[in-house]
């Protein structure tokens, strides 16, 4: 539970912590309902290569259609699920959503070479997330390397031990591992040595203040680290023009923001690729 961060709006619904209690349990209770009943969505945002201007690859994003206010929110509902374990039955089904599209993208002209689904803590608990990502591959005929796996910073650092054996099995299948949210956490440079991973993604928020001083530094450090390490960079929430511009100065590999596209549901992106694809 204390690894729930409270949503500011969670104080402000009510002071009372019982309150606050029965809420966050009412609100799990309609999303497994919602889940039961098939009501939730992957939608998919683009993922541009600095260089070329290829879409290398889109991440999945769960929506919860329907929710009305901040409750719609991953953010929000996301830490419930974990909190509530929904989470792993959940994760199982957006790994299987997003194969089963990757499926669709894979013969479209302008492609994404992968698919990225982000992976919780307690998926990695039940000791079978590398049985789940095999059978969804499996289902769906896809080679392992067009499936990426993210996981934050923090939670790959939380439970090194859990987090590392688990990771290694998902390399041997051969999927690609990226840190979500690069910068954020509290990575020791051993501990990240340690894990066997292809690319970190720098987190927004040292993307909004790129052209501060001190953030631009900050990017320009993490690229170079990860270049070092034979890593790719991912850049989260790029806005604008000026931001990629820099991020393909300092050598970022891949950018990724309401720049290039917001995430929106698979037949949208099925358009949108076509659409580029017709425009170049
Ligand atoms: P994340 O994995 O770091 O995903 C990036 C978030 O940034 C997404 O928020 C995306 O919509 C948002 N974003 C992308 N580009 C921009 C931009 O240019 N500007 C702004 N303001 N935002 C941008 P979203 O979809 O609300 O998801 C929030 C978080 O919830 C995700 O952060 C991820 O940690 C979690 N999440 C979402 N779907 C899943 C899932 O299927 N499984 C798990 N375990 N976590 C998920
Ligand atoms: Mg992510
Ligand atoms: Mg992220
Ligand atoms: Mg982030």
């Amino acid at each position: 539970l204390a690894k729930i961060k409270p949503h500011p709006r969670w104080a402000s619904f009510s002071p009372d912590m019982e309150a606050n209690t029965r809420w966050r349990h009412e609100i799990i209770r309609q999303l497994r309902t919602a889940f039961q009943a098939n009501l939730l969505q992957v939608w998919y945002q683009p993922q541009v290569h600095l260089q070329t201007n290829e879409v290398s690859g889109v991440e999945a994003l769960l929506r919860w259609p329907g929710e009305v206010g901040f409750i719609q929110s991953p953010s929000v509902f996301i830490p419930l699920a974990e909190y509530s374990g929904l989470i792993v039955e959940m994760g199982d089904w957006v790994l299987d959503e997003a194969c089963r599209a990757y499926q669709e993208l894979q013969h479209l002209p302008n492609a994404p070479k992968r698919v990225a689904v982000n992976i919780s803590m307690p998926q990695f608990r039940t000791g079978t997330l590398s049985k789940s990502v095999n059978q969804s591959l499996l289902k769906y005929k896809l080679a392992p390397n067009v499936l990426e796996l993210e996981i934050t910073e923090s939670i790959a650092m939380d439970e090194p031990e859990i987090v590392r054996s688990c990771l290694s099995a998902l390399r041997t299948i051969g999927v690609d591992i990226s840190i979500d949210d690069f910068g954020t956490g509290y990575s020791s440079l051993g501990q990240l040595h340690a894990l066997p991973i292809d690319s970190l993604k720098i987190d927004k928020s040292f993307v909004d203040d790129i052209d501060e001083e001190k953030s631009g530094l900050y990017v320009e450090l993490i690229i170079g680290l990860a270049q070092r390490l034979g890593l790719s960079t991912v850049a989260e929430g790029v806005e604008t023009k000026t931001q990629a511009h820099r991020l393909k100065e300092l050598g970022c590999t891949i950018a990724q923001g309401y720049y290039y596209a917001k995430p929106m549901p698979l037949h949208e992106l099925k358009r949108w690729l076509e659409a580029r694809a017709n425009a170049i």
